[in-house]
């Protein structure tokens, strides 16, 4: 979906400026969790996911392949589902 909608705009922006994007957006996330306005939470989590994927999207990366490849339903370290690591 979001090739779709932004793959044109973002392969004018490149990868370093919609990086750039994603970080913003990172920190605006940062700032919401700071308070309890629930809904500006969860738009900021939109947001993140969607700069993310157009980060994906900009290098080639199946962002919901290279996932379930390396999570498939268990943690990657310590091969277990919930995760047994330690801290
Ligand atoms: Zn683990």
């Amino acid at each position: 979906m979001m090739r779709h909608l932004y793959f044109h705009r973002d392969s004018e922006r490149g990868v370093e400026g919609t990086y750039n994007w994603l970080a913003d957006e990172l920190g605006e996330l940062g700032e919401a969790l700071k308070g309890e306005d629930k809904e500006a939470i969860e738009k900021e989590f939109a947001d993140v996911i969607a700069w993310l994927a157009s980060l994906a999207n900009l290098t080639g990366i199946d962002i919901e392949r290279a996932t379930v490849e390396k999570y498939s339903g268990k943690c990657p370290k310590c091969q277990k589902s919930p995760c047994q690591c330690t801290f």
